[in-house]
């Protein structure tokens, strides 16, 4: 048995002025990053109920479409896919536009332009590293699980709504999805009980599980198997590596949500520490970063401009040919595990 972990210290936050904000203001634009996970959606939907409790107006932009595994977070369908022509007057119309989840302006993609542009006030809830100075009001603290846990705590510190089920839903599957179904660091005693007060509302965790993760077409799983099958081990086997190319997308059907969670296998791998998923897109390739223990793979993902937490993290290189930057990431990301190993 290892100790038990410490109740974490979550101070940081000024809630009252986040309360301020919402409750002298009217309309707002809510978005998430791309390729948006359940924290993302349903702190949006989240915030938009909430907002809608208050009397006001939220709508909710995102650049990529919601993930069909996340469809369900969203059943009033009002979460909407970027459209330049049709959005752009949102930006300079909103009060406030609403940066979730994420904490760098690239992060939004072909919304960063109109974001950055208007001058409307702007505030960014989040929970990850290294924040860059793009909003008005940063409502930031790593020390939270998941974006979806900030906006429980806000709620319940300035008591400013009830938590409905609906709420409730939204806040459970951010939560359980960014700690790892409960396992991972921040999962810590006082995060049960918000579980167990959000489960109070009625709310079924066997149902939000199954929609989230036992729902999948089976153009998930054939990729999964392609994605297992291209495994490679390095650096006395402490690194290993998966590539996905998009004649695997192609010929499967697939599409880059599907790709969700398959990097943790590497890890399930006894000896490996840092596992790497490299994922070729239309124009460019994502990798994503995971570790166990201590290792920073967001220092890894800083150095080619990408970031997120200690233990899982992602950048995204665009118009670059993957095949030829592979043997580079994987020389730095032998470099960073020996440096760390020996410093
Ligand atoms: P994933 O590998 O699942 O796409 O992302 C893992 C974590 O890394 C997430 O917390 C995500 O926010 C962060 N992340 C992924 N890609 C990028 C990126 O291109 N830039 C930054 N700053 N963070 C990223
Ligand atoms: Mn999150």
């Amino acid at each position: 048995m290892g100790l038990a972990r410490k109740p974490l210290l979550l101070l940081m936050i000024d809630f009252q002025k986040l309360a301020e904000i919402l409750t002298n203001n009217k309309t707002f634009l809510i978005t998430t990053h791309v390729n948006p996970d359940a924290d993302a959606i349903g702190s949006e939907v989240a915030f938009y109920q909430l907002l809608r409790m208050l009397g006001k107006e939220g709508k909710i932009i995102n650049h990529s479409a919601t993930p069909y595994n996340l469809q369900f977070l969203d059943s009033d369908s009002v979460v909407e896919k970027y459209d330049a022509a049709f959005h752009s007057t949102l930006f300079d119309s909103s009060d406030v536009l609403v940066a979730l989840d994420f904490n760098r302006a690239d992060r939004m993609v072909s919304m960063q332009k109109a974001f950055s542009d208007s001058k409307q006030v702007k505030i960014c809830i989040d929970h990850h590293q290294d924040p860059e100075d793009f909003v008005n009001f940063q409502f930031i603290d790593i020390n939270y699980s998941a974006t979806g846990h900030i906006l429980y705590d806000f709620i319940k510190s300035t008591d400013i709504v009830k938590i409905n089920k609906e709420i409730a839903a939204s806040l459970y599957a951010a939560i359980m999805t960014d700690t790892g179904s409960f396992r991972f660091e921040r999962t810590t005693a006082s995060l049960h009980r918000i579980i167990a007060d959000l489960l109070e509302t009625g709310i079924n965790p066997t149902e939000i599980y199954d929609q989230l993760y036992d729902e999948s077409k089976l153009s998930k799983i054939k990729l999964l198997g392609r994605c297992l099958n291209s495994l490679q081990l390095i650096a006395e086997n402490k690194i290993g590596y998966m590539l996905l190319t998009q004649n695997d997308f192609r010929e499967i059907e697939a599409i880059e949500s599907d790709t969700e969670n398959f990097v943790n296998f590497i890890l399930s791998i006894e000896g490996v520490k840092l596992g790497m998923l490299f994922i070729e897109l239309k124009n460019g390739f994502k990798v994503s970063f995971r570790s166990k223990g201590k290792l920073p793979v967001d220092k890894l993902a800083g150095i080619f401009g990408g970031g997120g937490h200690t233990n899982a993290s992602g950048a995204r290189f665009r118009d670059a040919k993957m095949q030829e930057m592979i043997p580079k990431i994987l020389n730095e990301a032998e470099k960073f595990l020996n440096n760390y190993i020996e410093g």
